[in-house]
């Protein structure tokens, strides 16, 4: 082998930084010419190519976001696309891709798989909504980050006595608001999985408030079903107390990387380096348990949801019905 490449596709996240880093470190330290896709896989289609230097990447491992870009590029979705994609790989002598990306991006994945291209997966996303591994590089930055924004908030809701409703960003996973809900000990917790309604809400803000706890703290997850904005509007209305709504937003994705998405990252690009390099194709890098596994991309897209942490959600129950806040 003498090139291999790398895209970050989709969504960006913190870490993917360090896997285009350690990448490119092990490639020039074996003698292969590593290459950046610029841009997800629209670089791909327009063969935006660009070789890595260690130069280029020497600062990029605390950074957020991606350095070589990422994207979505719905013309990947047509087969014709993948086709001219897989022909650019080989018409640049490129002998293999590792794709940084989540759901989406690892469909892309089979079809360049599909279509004869040498592709091994690594899941990035924030959402942490691929099911067959336990963790996405992303999540647990993300996650810290929207605590830190709930942190900071609270302090000014909490000295006016005002609730806090806040939404954070998952797409159809809740683990984010349940993650952000516990590391700030919120009062209550809406996602998808639980089947969450504005009434299940009022119940555990009126708890809180019975509690006398002076700022409650309801962590939204997207996707629910219901419109988020107007939740603190009828809580304010059925409570007598004020809210404010905070949207975290995009806040989540930026920030250097925590120390957990840059072991998982350099753990991930070493795992699927050396994939590459043993001529596997058709597979993604996940964990369980700390180990870091392969897993055929038609199991990694069939994965069942996870069972919802029951344990966690108990948790955030019981404290609601205690503690005074
Ligand atoms: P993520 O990878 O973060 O889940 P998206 O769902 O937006 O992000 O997907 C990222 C990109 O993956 C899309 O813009 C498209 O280029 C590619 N993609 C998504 N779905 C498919 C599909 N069914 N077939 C081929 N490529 C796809």
């Amino acid at each position: 082998m003498k090139k291999i490449a790398i895209v970050c596709s989709g969504g960006d996240c913190q870490g993917m930084n360090v896997g285009v880093k350690v990448f490119t470190q092990i490639c020039k330290n074996i003698r292969i010419t590593p290459i950046a896709v610029i841009g997800g896989y629209r670089g791909l289609i327009d063969c935006n190519f660009s070789e890595l230097t260690e130069e280029f990447v020497a600062n990029i491992d605390n950074l957020g976001g991606s350095i070589i870009k990422s994207g979505r590029c719905a013309d990947f979705k047509e087969d014709k696309f993948v086709k001219i994609g897989v022909e650019n790989l080989k018409k640049a002598n490129i002998d293999g891709l590792i794709v940084l990306g989540g759901n989406g991006s690892f469909r892309g994945l089979k079809s360049l798989n599909d279509f004869g291209a040498k592709v091994i997966g690594i899941p990035a996303s924030i959402d942490n909504d691929l099911f067959f591994t336990a963790k996405s590089i992303g999540f647990e930055t993300a996650v810290n980050q929207a605590t830190k924004v709930v942190d900071d908030v609270k302090q000014s809701m909490k000295s006016s006595d005002r609730g806090l409703v806040v939404k954070v960003m998952g797409r159809d996973c809740g683990d984010i608001a349940l993650q952000t809900a516990v590391s700030t000990l919120a009062n209550c917790v809406v996602m998808r999985e639980l089947g969450s309604t504005e009434n299940s809400i009022l119940k555990d803000v009126r708890s809180a408030i019975e509690n006398k706890v002076d700022c409650p703290v309801v962590v939204v997850s997207e996707n629910i079903g219901f419109n988020v904005e107007k939740l603190s509007e009828f809580l304010e209305k059925n409570t007598g107390k004020e809210f404010r709504f905070a949207d975290v937003g995009y806040l989540a994705r930026g920030g250097a990387p925590g120390n957990a998405d840059r072991v998982l990252a350099t753990r991930f690009t070493c795992f699927a380096l050396n994939l590459i390099l043993q001529g596997k194709s058709g597979l993604a890098v996940g964990i369980k348990n700390n180990e870091i596994f392969a897993e055929e991309i038609e199991e990694v897209l069939s994965a069942k949801e996870r069972n919802i942490n029951i344990e966690l959600i108990d948790i955030i129950k019981v404290l609601n019905n205690l503690s005074k806040r």
